[in-house]
């Protein structure tokens, strides 16, 4: 140390300890009373719009702003200080009151930040949501003496968040599914049909694509009109949809009265009984259809494969079962045609 210090150089250092002192105690309400500055702070502090706080490392109030008192409990800022949380049981429940409480806990035992998100019940009846950024106040010896909060409102963030959110979902959705019957559209069967044969490899289950094609579908339209066929193919679709035994199990609108299928089986011989029920459940629906051959209700005719060797390309397997859906038309509709492949 220098010993050569003059009686003003040592007076400055004196005065500067001492204002780092009282910086200290800043957070402390005799402070806040006693200093100029504390004063300045104290001010600002309440001029801000943001809650703020200071609890001892009991959990007791020991200083806070304006804005907390009055947003988050509805009274005086002198009716929080010297209270804890479960003091201020009117305003604040207890099951929520243990939960910051033990927040609080955590932060005294493992000092240094915290900062978490939490919807808080504000006095005006509004539910918010703050995003605290909290802190552990230390003495000179470093021992834990409180905690400082600060508690940002994140609401409207959030809100904008959310409603984005779901804008990009919706548009996921519209961009993934057909409009008139809800289903998968063309888009997401090339997404999906990868994705899948790239899982069949992997299993001892075969996968399983069937091309859905309605019967005589252009005199269905001539015969009962554009509307009347368009709530065919809503009907169809939901019959469809039901079928679906697996979670992994998806059917698409590919375009127009055609329809995928992509399904698991444990062979060839339950693939064919599945599809088989497929097609005699939509008879079943007993949709009138006078022009559809001899059937007299809407048909569908399916051609249908079974996928052993699992390197074969999309678009070969699409052919393959292209060519067997026109040969069950070819056999008089109202049929299924399959092949391992
Ligand atoms: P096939 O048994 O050989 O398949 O005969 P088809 O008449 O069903 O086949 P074609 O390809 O000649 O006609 C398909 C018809 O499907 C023509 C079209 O008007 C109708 N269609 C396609 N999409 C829709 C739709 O969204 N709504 C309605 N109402 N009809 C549709
Ligand atoms: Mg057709
Ligand atoms: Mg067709």
């Amino acid at each position: 140390m220098n010993k050569n210090l003059t009686h003003q150089q040592l007076e400055a250092k004196v005065n500067l300890l001492e204002k780092k002192l009282k910086q200290s105690d800043l957070l402390t309400n005799k402070s806040f009373k006693d200093s100029k500055d504390s004063y300045f702070l104290q001010t600002l502090a309440n001029t801000l719009p943001t809650p703020m706080f200071f609890k001892d490392n009991q959990g007791v109030y020991k200083n806070c702003n304006n804005s907390f008192a009055e947003i988050i409990f509805g009274v005086s800022k002198e009716e929080v200080v010297n209270n804890s949380l479960f003091d201020l049981a009117p305003y604040i429940p207890n099951e929520l009151a243990k939960v910051y409480h033990a927040k609080d806990q955590s932060l005294l035992k493992k000092p240094g930040k915290q900062v978490y998100q939490s919807s808080v019940n504000c006095a005006d009846g509004l539910v918010r949501i703050y995003l605290f950024h909290k802190a552990s106040v230390h003495d000179r010896k470093n021992n834990v003496v409180g905690i400082v909060g600060v508690m940002l409102d994140v609401t409207e963030l959030e809100n904008q968040k959310l409603a984005l959110q779901q804008k990009s979902q919706q548009l996921e959705m519209y961009s993934a599914t057909d409009p008139l019957t809800g289903l998968y559209n063309r888009r997401k069967f090339n997404d999906i049909f990868v994705t899948s044969l790239s899982i069949a490899k992997r299993q001892t289950r075969l996968l399983n694509f069937a091309i859905i094609d309605v019967d005589n579908f252009k005199s269905f339209n001539d015969h009962y009109g554009h509307m009347a066929g368009d709530n065919a193919l809503i009907l169809l679709s939901r019959f469809l949809q039901k079928r679906l035994l697996r979670a992994d199990d998806y059917i698409f609108r590919l375009g127009g009265e055609e329809f995928g299928l992509l399904f698991y089986a444990n062979d060839e011989v339950s693939a064919r009984g599945f599809s088989n029920k497929i097609r005699q459940g939509v008879e079943d629906l007993a949709i009138p259809h006078f022009h559809n051959d001899n059937h007299q209700l809407l048909t569908i005719s399916l051609g249908i494969v079974t996928i052993k060797h699992k390197d074969q390309s999309m678009a070969a397997i699409y052919e393959q079962a292209d060519k067997l859906m026109y040969k069950a038309k070819n056999r008089g509709r109202n049929k299924i045609v399959s092949l391992v492949i």
